[in-house]
């Protein structure tokens, strides 16, 4: 049975004292929350030690929003998973298509990164997903099956449970557009085959797949009934606490 994962993306959102106060506002609010959920914090880098602090004894983990594939080196302004491993992180978000799209983000340094997460012992949320344009072209399917198996090239099978992979729909993030929920398993149960053909059925069937691209309280609860949805990645709904504290209901 894969455990269901709650992955709140705030991109860039949120200074230091407004990312401490959400998880104060959610701790209250979502005190009785399931368990059975994995909830992950994706936050901006600069928040990440503070929070880390605040959730010690919390259930909460954090995760950042990218990585730079090099352990250390002469790279201005980036940040290595070693460091985000030591501020306290268990995931990554990697690949994200704002990343893919605006910072030059391709399926080769997707890989180097995932090869780099894993070998600090961050678990990675690797995002894949098409435009509006290739969903039209009927291509969907083709391509998040080259995005999937280019990022995972050369990783190893022991690994693979470990892996996170979301499937968001580039037309439907920030846009109130979601795929409907039939729609979204059935990629993320295309997107597990080819997992399962990559690594036998076996592994494809313990990878969590999530779905994102404008979740809400009013959506999740028909997306997580879904067989091959295991999760969700939402980026405006999760920077309420309240909000956020209905997801978690919901998931
Ligand atoms: P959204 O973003 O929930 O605001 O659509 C999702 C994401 O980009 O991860």
């Amino acid at each position: 049975m894969r455990k269901p994962i709650l992955a709140g993306n705030w991109k860039m959102f949120k200074t230091v004292s407004q990312a401490l106060s959400f998880v104060e506002h959610l701790q209250d609010l979502a005190e009785d929350a399931p368990q059975q959920v994995d909830t992950v914090i994706c936050a901006p880098f600069t928040s990440i030690y503070a929070l880390n602090q605040l959730l010690e004894d919390s259930s909460i983990k954090l995760a950042a929003q990218n990585l730079h594939q090099a352990e250390e080196g002469a790279y201005t302004g980036e940040v290595s998973a070693l460091m985000i491993k030591d501020v306290g992180c268990t995931y990554v978000i990697i690949g994200h298509s704002e990343r893919r799209q605006y910072f030059g983000e391709t399926d080769d340094s997707v890989n180097q990164k995932v090869h780099a997460a894993f070998k600090h012992g961050l678990l990675p949320i690797i995002c894949v997903g098409e435009d509006l344009d290739q969903r039209n072209q009927g291509i969907t399917k083709q391509l998040v099956e080259e995005q999937v198996r280019a990022a995972l090239s050369a990783v190893k099978a022991d690994d693979v449970p470990r892996l996170v992979i979301a499937y968001e729909p580039i037309w439907a993030i920030g846009t109130g557009k979601t795929a409907t929920a039939q729609d979204a398993n059935e990629v993320c149960a295309h997107i597990r085959q080819v997992v399962g053909d990559m690594y036998g059925k076996e592994k494809g069937d313990l990878v969590r797949i999530q779905y994102g691209g404008s979740v809400k309280p009013e959506n999740i609860e028909e997306l997580m009934l879904q067989p091959d949805i295991d999760g969700a990645l939402v980026g405006g709904a999760s920077l309420d606490p309240g909000s956020f504290a209905k997801l978690l209901k919901g998931a």
